[in-house]
């Protein structure tokens, strides 16, 4: 096992795009890492990059204390899933798994036993004189897994490894790779657009955008604090209450409502200043009374959300979300109040997070 420190890595395509721009980082070794971000922001190609598949415009790869920037993909030990998984169709599985030792020109005896061993480990035993088309696409992605870690990699990289399988099975799948990475400790980048996997999942997670990261910090981090409006817009299962307003006299002025900026703002904001006040509606209180200092408006939806609703309240044409906890019976087109819970105010100007 390795960690990984990137530096000012850039790939720009022979076509000219700029797909990473001076990406800086590091992962830990033993670390689960996720890498997410919207499609063509520039996962595959890092992951690439760091395999050897892709050749660097620029920056340097380093798999623990060794260079391999420059290195041919076979020497880099790496293992990765790709996000069809690229099985050989008219191999058996087992041929599958041994391929990376093939190519390491390691014996038969030796191929086939640690094929098989590792086979077993992830579930597939009675299944290795199968060829790919006669599996599920649960066990595919576990003949790829297989076939990653069979040469016993430094590093093992997925991409998308999810994204195949069905809404249960992604779930099985993904609880069962989570055990797996933390019963064996594999350094792990693993790449997904799924904000709910990666918080899952993940260690820490890094948010791209553009060729970039902007943001890199655990699950909870990420999720309370998100650094930026991108940031914000993008994590979380029900989208982030963003309310633009105006600073006067230490409160946030949002429609007819004020909150008080948050304490980690203060004296970093300017009265008159245009700001964007960010609440989660996980963090805002949902009353059918009328509150003091409350956003007061119409109840337009009620979503079930399984345990909770999600209310959707009308506030003078702007949209408020709260979540609310079983047995609340919400009415749509009745009254209803929503208040951010003490201390949950995110403070964003021009797109970022305001905090000392
Ligand atoms: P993601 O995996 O996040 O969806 P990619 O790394 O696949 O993003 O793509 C990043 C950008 O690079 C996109 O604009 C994409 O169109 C471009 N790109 C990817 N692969 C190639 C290629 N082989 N040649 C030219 N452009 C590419
Ligand atoms: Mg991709």
């Amino acid at each position: 096992m390795a960690s990984i420190t990137i530096r000012e890595l850039t790939k720009v395509y022979p076509g000219g795009v700029r797909a990473l721009d001076a990406l800086d980082l590091d992962v830990a070794m033993g670390e689960f890492f996720a890498l997410l971000g919207p499609s063509g922001c520039g996962k595959t190609t890092l992951l690439r990059t760091i395999a050897g598949l892709e050749a660097a415009t620029g920056g340097t790869i380093r798999l623990g204390d060794e260079d391999v920037t420059r290195h041919q993909p076979g020497r880099r030990d790496v293992g990765m899933v790709f996000q069809d998984y690229a099985l050989f169709p008219h191999m058996t599985v087992l041929d599958n798994i041994a391929y990376p030792l093939r190519v390491r020109k390691q014996s038969r005896a030796v191929r086939y036993g640690r094929a098989t061993s590792v086979a077993q480990v992830l579930g597939l035993q009675g299944l290795e004189r199968r060829r790919p088309g006669e599996l599920s696409g649960g066990q595919q992605q576990r003949v790829a897994l297989a076939r990653a870690v069979v040469a016993d990699p430094r590093i093992l990289l997925l991409d998308e490894p999810l994204s195949n399988l069905d809404a249960r099975l992604r779930l099985e799948a993904r609880t069962f790779l989570k055990t797996f990475q933390h019963r064996h400790g594999f350094t792990t980048v693993f790449v997904t657009h799924d904000q709910a996997e990666a918080l899952a999942l993940a260690d820490r997670i890094a948010v791209m955008e553009s060729g970039q990261i902007r943001q890199i910090g655990t699950p909870a981090e990420v999720f309370r604090r998100p650094a930026s409006l991108f940031v914000a817009s993008f994590i979380g299962s029900t989208p982030m209450n963003l309310l633009p307003g105006t600073v006067r006299g230490g409160a946030v002025a949002v429609g007819g409502t004020e909150l008080p900026v948050p304490e980690e703002a203060r004296g970093l904001v300017l009265d008159g200043q245009e700001v964007v006040c960010g609440v989660r509606p996980e963090y805002m209180e949902f009353s059918t009374e009328p509150v003091d200092g409350a956003f007061g408006g119409r109840v337009s939806v009620v979503e079930n959300l399984g345990a909770s609703s999600l209310v959707t309240l009308d506030v003078d044409g702007e949209t408020v979300r709260a979540v609310v906890g079983e047995g609340f019976e919400a009415q749509p087109s009745a009254e209803g109040w929503a208040s951010p819970r003490p201390g949950r105010v995110l403070l964003y100007r021009d797109g970022e997070l305001v905090t000392g």
